[in-house]
């Protein structure tokens, strides 16, 4: 079988028969990809504990004619021994690693903005460097434009007219001017609008500045903005406290 080796985050794992497990990753060079680890549920595996989500791994990988089978993994990062004490940064993290999963939409297919967008945000999560919130929210608005769903908080997304604008709105893709504004539209506060931009741009000295309350608002907003992007939203995202 021919070889690979690649870098990557473990997004999920899942059983398989006695003793294996099939692991997500999501790679720097081959973008998501599911690979079988034989013998990791074992008590006496050398590697179960490298293949935990939230780890960032170096991984010899051979490619099977259906599943790809992991054969050599070292610890580049271990994200999940600093998050994994820490429930409002694992939730956080959680829903983190289910949106690069689900953004992926096919294997193989190299996703490296998503990759490096992922390893940036879990090492900021495990270094504390923000708030959970914060990073998660920065994150989430970040990895969807780089999947093609880029928000506009700034200029009008029908017309283009520069802002800034009252109306919002997650299905037309962000802010709305007067005119074209459409019912149903959300009229948040100027400040959570902005706020909004300083996540999206990751502008730090803005969103620190921020008072709680529009930073709250502004989660409601990129809550509301994956869930009418992502098929089904994101189960995650419901164990984050807000
Ligand atoms: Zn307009």
């Amino acid at each position: 079988m021919p070889l690979y080796r690649d870098e990557a985050i473990v997004l999920r794992t899942h059983k398989l028969g006695e003793a294996d497990r099939i692991i997500t990753l999501l790679t720097r060079h081959h973008g998501r990809v599911r690979a079988v680890a034989r013998g990791v549920r074992r008590t006496s595996s050398r590697w179960g504990s490298r293949l935990e989500p939230f780890t960032h791994v170096d991984l010899m990988i051979a490619e099977g004619r259906t599943l790809d089978v992991i054969t050599q993994a070292d610890t580049l990062t271990p994200f999940h021994g600093d998050l994994g004490n820490d429930y409002e940064r694992y939730t956080a993290g959680t829903a983190m690693l289910e949106t690069a999963e689900r953004l992926a939409t096919e294997d193989k297919q190299p996703a490296l903005q998503q990759f490096l967008l992922l390893v940036g945000g879990l090492r900021a999560m495990a270094s504390r460097q923000h708030t959970a919130g914060q990073i998660l929210d920065s994150y989430l608005l970040r990895s969807m434009a780089v999947a093609g769903y880029a928000p506009s908080f700034d200029h009008c997304t029908r017309c283009g007219e520069p802002g800034p604008h009252r109306w919002l709105n997650p299905s037309a893709g962000g802010v709305l001017c007067s005119d074209c504004r459409l019912p149903g539209s959300a009229t948040p506060a100027a400040e959570t609008i902005a706020v909004l931009g300083a996540l999206l741009a990751g502008d730090w000295p803005a969103v620190e500045a921020a008072e709680p309350r529009h930073l709250k608002e502004a989660s409601g907003v990129v809550a509301a903005y994956v869930a009418w992007h992502l098929e089904r939203g994101l189960r995650s995202l419901a164990y984050v406290e807000r």
